[in-house]
């Protein structure tokens, strides 16, 4: 069982309404139980037990959170403790400090060098001795300097089918770790072969830098697949990885932009002509994982798409899924029931860039460097693009063809965030098919209504969900141990360690507040980082250690950055909370009999309700004034 399930099996197991029922006398009302506090004196119950979330608040005292802060609180006792204490009464056996954790990093730390060596080793067949001549070749006709070479790290892997395994066996590596990173294949009567052979190799990395995996270009013609890339590794995920972004991604800072191409000699000329914004995506279409790494860099996306491929449906397809993918931003709606759900809007800047007939961008870039930055430049915004794709074949004339531009291009408005820009489209669109723009006004209401949610949402969009929320605390977190210094900000958003959910998360903001707002930043001191872990209890500094690697792996949160990012987060996870609390009074006061007069409990709980509906606006407002539509609002306003 892992950390996470263990900390699960104990909440399912024991029953928080009878945990607690030993120690205070519980009501039912309702759905919820109630009772006097016992953190607080009061002569009228406020302490309240919610059995569907497994949580309890006092509206008294504001105490409140799960089984095991009950019985921190309740006992006095520490986190260890207090899981000790109820694995023994819910029959959970605790495993043992961590072995397994550390060995599965230090694995990582091992196939990460060894794949470090393998690019070096490759990259000395490619530059010296007779054997590199095919790739040399190669690389020259293509115009690629020393340099560029040397950047990249590129390498040649060699003929032979034993040609690596042979010279890294005999420096101590096991075939084993070869083929558990791609670069050796077993056969079936035991033995193994390489995988890459007579090929060129460009190395392919993580943000940081470190070689995760490769990409050979076949040599010759006859050779199939002429793009052979590592398998799905432990370390190797293709729809994760982005070729170039480690090279690229202070440009594309600086830039606030980024231009994605397909293919890696399309990154390399790029780059050798100054053109440094530019990576690979490694498939036709991006991935989610891809468009999240890319965001922290930058909300402005250009894609560079070849004639022919620009008019196919996967391509469309994938652009769709960009701005699914980038839409970020949630608005809070409230619905019909009055609960409030996050609405996802697109707040991203897509373009299109279509390349002459025939030509890639590395034929480009070589030949027609100042076109190519023309080309760059007046890229279309997506939505233009696909009007006009849409158009291309469109015969005014056809009622088929007119309801068909209309399927095909409602969605794509009714994504849009600004309002001015949405009236815009849905007038063009109105003038293309020669329908009253209100007719087509009510449908796109309507779908975007849908989109809103009153479909239930699919797995995928759950789990994403999910992880968000999830990701919230654990992202607070990681920014405080990077700057403690903006514990003052936190406390200005008024977060205090309630506001984690998760209880190995609430540990650790209690742990890293003590250490004060004055303290020495943790995660630019390793040894103190590691130190301030093992003093931890194990499940919680697994949990942080799983966060830290969760975020090292993406490319740093730039320092400028790092005192808004931290507002948005308080933000969020305070507006997160209160409409948590706002469901739950609302719950309480359904069971309150509309007869008598109410009580003085009843008063407080209305005043509160009007407390929280307002500061939930205005957290709203502060939150959307920070998206780009709120800054494009707000220019419009004082202009
Ligand atoms: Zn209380």
């Amino acid at each position: 069982m892992s950390d996470n399930q263990v900390l699960d099996e104990i909440k399912t197991r024991l029953d928080l309404a009878e945990t607690i029922g030993k120690e205070v006398t519980l009501k039912r009302a309702g759905s919820t139980l109630k009772g006097l506090c016992p953190f607080h004196t009061e002569k009228t119950p406020s302490f309240v037990v919610f059995p569907h979330s497994n949580t309890w608040h006092c509206f008294g005292c504001g105490e409140g959170g799960d089984i095991f802060s009950f019985v921190m609180k309740r006992e006095n006792l520490s986190f260890s403790e207090a899981l000790h204490l109820l694995a023994r009464q819910a029959g959970v056996e605790l495993r043992k400090p961590d072995e397994a954790d550390i060995a599965a990093a230090q694995e990582r730390e091992q196939l990460l060098a060894l794949l470090s060596t393998a690019a070096t080793t490759y990259h000395q067949w490619l530059i010296d001795g007779e054997r590199g001549g095919a790739a040399r070749n190669y690389l020259e006709r293509r115009k690629i300097s020393p340099a560029t070479v040397e950047q990249f790290q590129l390498g040649y892997a060699p003929p032979q089918w034993d040609g690596l395994l042979k010279t890294l066996t005999s420096r101590g590596i096991q075939p084993a770790a070869l083929e558990k990173v791609g670069l050796v294949i077993a056969r079936e009567n035991g033995g193994y072969y390489d995988r890459f052979r007579h090929r060129l190799l460009f190395p392919i990395r993580d943000p940081q830098g470190k070689v995760i995996g490769f990409g050979g270009r076949a040599l010759d013609d006859e050779t199939q697949p002429k793009y052979l890339n590592s398998p799905q590794t432990p370390l190797f995920d293709k729809g994760r990885v982005l070729f170039g972004l480690d090279v690229a991604r202070e440009a594309i800072r600086k830039a606030d932009n980024v231009i994605i191409v397909e293919g890696y000699m399309d990154v390399l000329t790029a780059h050798q002509h100054g053109f440094q914004n530019v990576i690979a995506s490694m498939g036709t279409a991006l991935t989610r994982e891809q468009f999240r790494t890319l965001k922290r860099l930058t909300r402005s996306l250009v894609f560079a798409l070849d004639a022919d491929q620009a008019g196919s449906t996967a391509t469309q397809r994938g652009l769709e899924r960009a701005r699914e993918a980038l839409d970020q931003k949630t608005v809070p709606v409230i619905t019909s029931r009055g609960l409030v759900r996050q609405e996802h809007e697109v707040d991203a800047d897509i373009h299109v860039l279509v390349l002459p007939e025939g030509m890639d961008p590395d034929d480009l870039i070589k030949q027609r460097p100042a076109q190519w930055q023309q080309l760059v430049q007046s890229a279309l915004p997506v939505v233009d693009y696909l009007f006009s794709r849409a158009i291309r074949d469109f015969d005014p004339q056809s009622a088929k063809a007119k309801s068909h531009l209309t399927e095909e291009l409602l969605p794509v408005i009714a994504d849009i965030l600004d309002p001015v820009q949405r009236v815009h489209y849905l007038q063009k669109l109105a003038q293309l098919v020669r329908v009253d723009e209100r007719v087509l006004d009510q449908q796109l209401a309507r779908t975007r209504r849908h989109r809103a949610g009153t479909a239930p949402a699919t797995d995928e969009e759950e789990q994403v969900q999910a992880s968000m929320a999830f990701g919230l605390e654990e992202y607070c977190l990681f920014l405080l141990l990077v700057r403690p210094a903006l514990f003052e900000t936190v406390e200005q958003y008024g977060l205090t360690d309630s506001d984690f959910q998760r209880v190995e998360n609430r540990e650790i903001f209690i742990a890293l507040k003590n250490r004060g707002p004055e303290a020495i930043s943790l995660h630019d001191n390793p040894l103190d980082e590691e130190a301030f872990i093992e003093s931890l209890d194990s499940i919680v500094a697994n949990h942080l250690r799983n966060v830290i690697r969760a975020y090292e792996s993406q490319p740093p949160i730039p320092t400028e950055n790092l005192q808004s990012e931290v507002e948005v987060a308080a933000q969020s996870l305070r507006l997160r909370n209160e409409n948590k609390e706002l469901s739950e009074i609302t719950l309480i006061l359904r069971t309150v009999s509309e007869e008598k007069a109410p009580s003085e409990k009843e008063n407080a709980l209305w005043t509160r309700i009007v407390e929280l509906h307002r500061s939930i606006r205005s957290r709203e407002q502060d939150l959307y004034s920070r998206t780009y539509a709120g800054h494009v609002e707000r220019y419009r306003q004082s202009a």
